[in-house]
C-alpha cells in the first residue's frame, strides 16, 4: 500500500522452514545461444538507451541457475533467472536479488516488473510470478524484466520495512551503494529500472485488509488505462519511490494496489494478470489489439486513509467485496472497540460527500493506532474515463 505516512503493518500467508512444506522450484532454461538478443523499439523521443545491467558498474549480474523443475507450466526457452549480489550481511549471509529475464523472439520494447518492495504485501509477489509465468517468449515482441520480490529480508519478516535498519524501501531510492541494507537494496534496484522502457510496481493490503486501485501518474495515463482497474488515482508518486525515480527518468510507470487480506485472492491476482498484458498489448510487447476491460471506470483526484487513532478491535461495516461502491458521506465504515470493557472508542466515518471504497477491513480485525483503517475516494469530484 501507498500512503503518506507508513504505519500499516500486516501479514500474509507464507511458509517458514519447518513449516508445512510448499516446494517451489523454479528457474526455466537459459536462452538458448541461437535466441535473439534482447532489443528495444523505442518510438521516437521516447525511449532511452541504457547499457545492460551488466555493464554498469558497481552492479554486477551473478551466476546463472540451472534448470531444475519449473512450477511454471512450460519450460521455455528465453527465460533467465540471474542473481544480483546487493551486500554481505552481519550474520555472513550474501543479500541477494533474483531478477527473471524473459526475452521475446522479435525485438521491441523492455518492460520492468517489481513486487514485494513492501514485504507484507505478498500479492504483489505473487502476481509478478503469475505474470511471468503467462507469457511465452515466441508471441513476444521485446523484454520482460520481473524482480518478484525486492526486499527478501522484509518479505521473510512480513513487514512492511526492512527489519535490518527500519527503513521504507519505497522512499529513498535511488537509494546508495555504500548505505544501509535498504539503501543498497534501492540503489541495484534503481538501476534495473533504467532497464527498462516502461515500469510498474505491485503493491497490495496485508491480511487485514484488500485495496483496489492504480496510480495514474501524470505523464503515464495511457499505461494505467490499459491496466484497467475500476479506480484508478491521478496522483504524482511520493518522493523516495520507485515510480518516482522512473517518472525523473522520463519512463512511463504507475503502482498498482490490488488485492491482500487473503480474500478474493484469485479475482485480484487475475486482474493483475490480465491487466498487464493488456499493458503489454498496449506497448507491443504481446501482439493484439488493447481490450477494454471495464467500462465503468473513474480517475480519482483525492484519496484518504483512514486511521484508527485508538488500538483495539476494528469491527467494519464494508468487506472487501464492497470495494469499488459508492457509499454517502457520514456512513460509519468501522468502529473500534475496547476488548476489555466493550466501549466504542471510536468511529471511521466516510468524509466526502460521496465516497468510493478504495480499502476495505475485513469484518473483525485488531488494529492499532495509525494503522490503514480504510481507503475512500472523492466521488464527487471523480471523472468517468471516456466522459
Ligand atoms: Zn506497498
Amino acid at each position: 500500500m501507498e500512503s503518506s505516512s507508513d504505519s500499516g503493518v500486516a501479514t500474509t500467508t507464507r511458509c517458514f522452514p519447518g513449516s508445512s512444506a510448499i516446494t517451489v522450484h523454479q528457474v526455466l532454461p537459459p536462452t538458448p545461444a541461437s535466441a535473439p538478443p534482447a532489443q528495444t523499439r523505442r518510438p521516437p523521443g521516447r525511449h532511452r538507451s541504457v547499457p545492460p545491467l551488466s555493464g554498469r558498474s558497481p552492479v554486477r549480474i551473478g551466476r546463472m541457475r540451472e534448470s531444475e523443475e519449473s512450477s511454471m507450466t512450460t519450460a521455455l526457452p528465453g527465460h533467465v533467472v540471474e542473481t544480483v549480489p546487493v551486500t554481505r550481511l552481519g550474520n555472513g549471509h550474501s543479500l541477494e536479488l533474483t531478477v527473471h529475464r524473459i526475452t521475446g523472439s522479435a525485438p521491441g520494447p523492455t518492460l520492468v516488473l517489481f513486487g514485494g518492495i513492501h514485504g507484507d504485501e505478498a500479492m504483489g509477489v505473487e502476481g509478478v510470478r503469475r505474470i511471468l509465468g503467462s507469457l511465452d517468449p515466441e508471441t513476444m515482441s521485446g523484454t520482460v524484466i520481473g524482480v518478484p520480490v525486492c526486499n527478501p529480508y522484509s518479505y521473510d519478516a512480513m513487514t512492511r520495512h526492512t527489519p535490518n535498519d527500519g527503513l521504507n524501501l519505497n522512499r529513498i531510492f535511488p537509494g546508495l551503494r555504500a548505505g544501509s541494507v535498504t539503501e543498497q537494496l534501492a540503489a541495484v534496484l534503481s538501476e534495473i529500472i533504467l532497464q527498462g522502457d516502461y515500469f510498474i510496481d505491485y503493491h497490495s493490503s496485508g491480511l487485514y485488509s484488500t485495496v483496489d486501485y492504480a496510480y495514474m501518474l501524470t505523464d503515464s495515463r495511457e499505461l494505467s488505462l490499459a491496466f484497467g482497474t475500476k479506480l484508478l488515482y491521478a496522483h504524482d508518486p511520493f518522493p523516495g519511490s520507485s515510480s518516482e525515480w522512473a517518472m525523473r527518468h522520463g519512463i512511463p510507470s504507475f503502482t498498482s494496489e490490488l488485492g491482500g487480506g487473503g480474500q478474493f485472492t484469485d479475482e485480484y491476482l487475475d486482474k493483475a494478470v490480465a491487466g498487464t498484458r493488456n499493458v503489454m498489448r498496449s506497448i507491443g510487447i504481446l501482439p493484439g489489439e488493447v481490450e477494454e476491460l471495464s467500462t465503468d471506470r473513474w480517475v480519482m483526484d483525492e484519496l484518504v486513509t483512514l486511521r484508527p487513532t485508538a488500538g483495539g478491535a476494528m469491527l467494519s461495516s464494508y468487506g472487501p467485496d464492497q470495494l469499488g461502491t459508492v457509499v454517502p458521506g457520514g456512513t460509519e465504515l468501522a468502529k473500534v472497540v475496547d476488548p476489555y470493557t466493550f466501549e466504542t472508542l471510536e468511529t471511521l466515518v466516510a468524509p466526502f460527500e460521496s465516497n468510493f471504497l478504495v480499502l476495505a477491513r475485513e469484518g473483525y480485525t485488531r488494529c492499532s493506532p495509525g494503522d490503514y483503517g480504510f481507503m475512500v475516494g472523492n466521488a464527487g469530484t471523480a471523472k468517468p474515463v471516456g466522459g
